[in-house]
């Protein structure tokens, strides 16, 4: 006899009763639970369906999971949950999970053993690797794995395939946090925690609907704002959420304008005085240019700018100014947007001009948009090396791979780690030939969707997908491995506030499902990657090993877990790292003693100019070492890439709704939340939707440069508590989650829409805006969107790979270019020099010197011979071209002179340049002796170029001024 039981109506009532703060800290306990029959035992887990990480108890009944408790002694939430949360784990019993792998064979899928899928991926990856390296291999993850298997899924790329291209989805949500805090701290790791939450006096959320995002969280707001002694909060955000409605000042700009609005807080905080002058001065480098840039920044002109009053902005400013205890968060109404890094970095110096880090319910969380994103990050999943080592510091690398086992070689860092969006690209043009998309689904979540589904479908790219259901992206892959989900398996996972959390294995997965760890640990078996000894790579029999090795590798490192272990995580609800000898509870925040991993030796990147987007050279940062101190980085406002026109009039934004998680691959599958959220929407003004006659529950079209859905308007306040509220005039709003694997036929994604363009710094992509305009339909909804190509690819024609023989692709294909072109280069700059002599026959210094460098370039040329045989060399004749303007006839004196060290400048450049191209081939191709021949060559054009230079300014000024 079935006996449903439910604690609370979480779809109606979102955040639960109130159960205000008993007193400072004191965050009641209220357990919530839903059941849909009686559990024989519970199992400890938490919650995977957003940053939050709420603990809870799966339980289960015969073999499957019946439903879920919250935890009331986990700090996170104290026993709550959301309606993600208590609906979600549904999903796992859906009818339609994979539970058998799947090989495309003449278009068509066809079921298959294990065996067959992982022989056919490690064929296709053996002839790719052989013919190309493994620089021709792309991988895409998620945030949504566990510790042991990003840890495994990072040492078989990064010393196995030794590909740089190796990205995680959290590139669209949580990338910016990431480099935020790099900027500024040096390290990736939040400075606080939810106990500052707790203790704040004010919170101000930039970018951040904590209402729709981590509702449990907002119910913890609640809770303080019935409590004693509530936070204000200051919220910016151009909708009005329901955050924002509690909001003791609500600010709204424009789209694309929230680094204008920083600087201008940042500006008046400064102005009146009320900064932390101490601590600025012990702790941080940087001011006198932050102050510089936000000078000017005045309240009238940021209103100009972003539509904020004056008046408004000058009210947060005072509170955020004079508050004693100042917490800020951040998300993606900062991250997915132009500017992105700079904005969220603004935040950060704000906290840190007030001193407010460090100290009890100050500080600042660049929030995370997926569960286990923080560990994608920790543990090189995504972009980054593992442990938040630098991967362009040779020291660091020394120690992870000593940690791996491998030589340091080994790693791709001849080039910095490839975003999802330049991986794509690289799928696009042919250079990645193979794809392995890892329970993710970019079909739906990527900018652009018909240029995304035009790559997954190309037929030299072979891709293979994990997943545990049939998705719009599965639709498009050559193999499909059915995935084990959470509560199939057991692992670990770190939440936004660093907290670490196990989740054990409640029942089997279905069918022949296998978790992520036992498919990659497949691989790499099969694929004989060693490690440095000549044993496994992978060595992990278990979870539980592969954390423990995670655990000792980090011992010492900011994201310290050497102090934890399945038992410590087992036997409790929740334990913060770092975590270690020194704090073997856990640490509630970082930065207590104002020190900050901003060391040359110690960070894990020299950073970015944030104006340009530029790096920080090594030599650079290491003249200017902040050693400890945290870095105020400053950047000026510049105007979005697209805004409206007469065309298309509208601002497109787009986000999420509470309801709904990432692309719906579980949430979709909740009879519950499918019902109270079934469709995507256009959010419209009441203005707006009246000049354009439209309805709320109308029909209408939204179009974008990049193509168009057909969804039902909602006009105005819709007034229902966790549902959408007002937008300001002009602007269109859809949410993110929807595809097609529910409504093949209907547009609906709103990523049909998006632009094509990611922040210089952290790569995140501009989801949060696009000019857009918005049409009625009258007809038939599918056809006003109709495109003339399916939405969903139903056939690929063959297994991708192989439609060009193996033979036929050769490691040297376009490399011919660069050697033909060096050839060249090198000939034009030889001749060059030895007419130096002749031209300037009087000039011992530069004659002696350019008969020494014409031997170089004869040497060069040399050593490039057999570069020649092996890959060709296309000549297009440029340098020639190049020389022929060159050295003109009527040079004399000292100032024909320098024209001609200017020419020959130019000429040395041309080659260097050359000579780095093939250092970065030959460094993919893992080819010491090339990489060497490079090295000294390329070393020896750039002193030519060096000696150029100084001749240069040596002599320059005479010749100008005395002729
Ligand atoms: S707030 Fe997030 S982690 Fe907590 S129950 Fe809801 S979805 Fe799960």
């Amino acid at each position: 006899m079935m006996a449903e039981r439910a604690t609370r109506d979480s779809i109606q009532d979102i955040w639960g009763p109130r159960t205000p703060y008993l007193g400072e800290g004191q965050w009641p306990e209220r357990v919530d639970e839903r059941t849909i029959d009686e559990p024989e035992r519970w199992v400890q887990s938490c919650c995977l369906l957003c940053s939050n990480g709420c603990g809870l108890d799966i339980g289960v009944k015969g073999g499957k999971i019946v439903g879920v408790r919250g935890r009331a002694d986990d700090h996170v939430n104290r026993g709550r949950l959301g309606p993600k949360g208590l609906h979600g784990w549904v999903a796992n019993n859906s009818e339609d999970r994979l539970t058998q792998p799947f090989i495309r064979r003449g278009g068509e899928f066809q079921q298959a053993t294990w065996d067959e899928a992982m022989g056919l991926i490690v064929e296709r990856s053996k002839e790719i690797i052989d013919e190309h390296t493994g620089k021709a291999m792309g991988f895409y993850g998620t945030g949504q794995l566990f510790i042991e298997e990003y840890h495994v899924i990072a040492m078989i790329v990064k010393a196995g395939v030794r590909t740089p291209h190796k990205d995680g989805n959290t590139r669209l949500c949580t990338a910016t946090a990431e480099w935020a805090l790099q900027e500024t701290f040096g390290s990736d790791g939040q400075p606080s925690s939810y106990a500052d939450v707790d203790l704040c006096d004010v919170w101000l959320l930039a970018g951040h609907d904590v209402s729709a995002t981590q509702t449990v969280l907002f119910a913890r707001v609640l809770d303080r704002l019935e409590g004693p002694d509530p936070p204000k909060l200051i919220v910016i955000d151009p909708r009005v959420t329901a955050v924002a409605r509690r909001a003791t000042v609500h600010l709204r700009p424009r789209l694309g304008t929230n680094l204008a609005v920083m600087n201008g807080l940042i500006r008046l905080i400064i102005e009146a005085g009320r900064i932390d002058a101490e601590f600025i001065d012990k702790h941080t480098v940087g001011f006198e240019g932050l102050k510089r840039t936000t000078a000017s920044y005045t309240s009238e002109k940021v209103e100009e700018i972003s539509g904020v009053p004056a008046a408004e902005l000058r009210r947060a400013a005072a509170i955020l100014g004079s508050t004693r205890r100042l917490l800020a968060t951040v998300l993606q109404g900062f991250y997915q947007s132009h500017q992105a890094t700079a904005a969220s970095v603004q935040v950060n110096n704000l906290v840190l001009i007030r001193g407010m880090i460090g100290k009890p319910g100050c500080g600042v969380l660049q929030m995370n948009g997926q569960p286990t994103a923080q560990n994608t990050r920790e543990c090189g999943a995504n972009g980054s090396f593992a442990a938040f080592y630098n991967w362009a510091n040779p020291r660091h690398m020394e120690e992870l791979a000593r940690a791996y086992n491998v030589e340091k070689e080994w790693f791709p860092t001849y080039q910095p780690p490839t975003n999802v969006m330049q991986i794509m690209r690289y799928c696009e043009i042919g250079s990645i030939k193979f794809l392995w998309i890892i329970a993710t689904n970019p079909a739906v979540s990527l900018p652009d969707l018909a240029r995304i589904r035009r790559i997954l479908a190309k037929d030299d790219l072979f891709v293979v997908v994990n997943d545990a259901f049939p998705t719009e992206t599965t639709a498009l892959a050559d193999v499909v491995l059915p995935a084990a989900l959470w509560g199939e398996k057991t692992g670990t996972f770190t939440n936004a506030d660093r907290t670490v959390h196990i989740s054990h294995k409640a029942v089997d997965p279905p069918g022949e499902a296998r978790s992520d760890f036992d498919i990659f640990r497949d691989y790499a078996a099969r694929m004989d990657f060693k490690d440095k000894d000549g044993g496994p790579l992978i060595k992990f029999q278990s979870p539980e090993d592969s954390f423990d090795h995670w655990a000792a590798m980090t011992k010492g490192r900011l994201c310290d877990y050497s102090g934890l272990s399945y038992a410590k995580l087992s036997a409790r609800s929740g334990i913060r790292w770092p975590c270690n000898e020194q704090h073997p509870e856990g640490a509630e925040r970082l930065y207590t003693d104002f020190q900050f991993p901003t060391g040359y030796d110690e960070c894990e990147s020299w950073g970015h100019d944030l104006k340009s987007g530029a790096e920080i050279s090594p030599e650079h940062y290491k003249a200017h070492d902040p050693a400890g101190r945290a870095i105020l980085r400053d950047a000026d406002y510049v105007p979005p890439v697209e805004e409206p026109d007469d065309s298309y009039p509208l601002w497109l934004t787009t986000g999420r709704i509470v309801y709904h998680f990432h692309t719906r691959t579980k949430t979709g599958r909740s009879k519950e939340l499918r019902e109270v959220a079934p469709d995507a929407f256009a959010q419209l003004h009441a203005d707006d939707a009246k000049a354009l006659g439209v309805a709320d529950g109308d029909m209408v079209l939204v179009e974008t440069r990049r193509g168009k859905i057909a969804v039902p308007a909602r006009v105005g306040d819709i007034g229902r508590e966790g549902r959408v509220y007002d937008i300001l005039p002009g602007h269109v709003f859809v949410p993110f989650h929807f595809g097609n694997w529910d409504d093949p036929e209907r547009p609906r994604a709103a990523n049909e829409l998006t632009l094509s363009y990611w922040d210089p710094i952290s790569k995140q992509p501009y989801f949060k805006y696009a000019a857009a305009r918005v049409s009625k339909i009258t007809g038939d909804p599918k056809a006003a969107a109709a495109t003339g190509t399916p939405i969903v690819e139903k056939v690929k024609s063959a297994l991708g790979f192989g439609q060009e023989t193996a033979g036929a692709i050769r490691a040297g294909k376009k490399i011919d270019q660069y050697v033909g072109l060096l050839d060249a280069a090198e000939r034009e700059l030889g001749e060059a020099l030895t007419g130096m002599s002749e031209r300037h026959p009087l000039e011992s210094e530069i004659r002696a010197a350019c008969s020494k460098f014409a031997r170089w370039t004869d040497a060069h040329l040399e050593t490039l011979k057999p570069l020649v045989d092996r890959f060709g060399a296309k000549d297009d004749g440029e340098p020639k071209r190049l020389r022929a303007g060159m050295f003109q006839e009527d040079r004399v004196g000292g100032l024909g002179l320098m024209r001609d060290v200017h020419d020959l400048w130019l000429l040395a450049q041309d080659a260097w340049i050359c000579w780095l191209a093939l250092e970065q081939v030959a460094k993919a191709l893992e080819e010491k002796v090339l990489i060497e021949t490079c090295n000294q060559n390329g070393g020896e054009a750039g002193l030519i170029v060096a000696w150029c230079q100084t001749q240069f300014k040596t002599h320059i000024a005479q010749a100008l001024l005395m002729g």
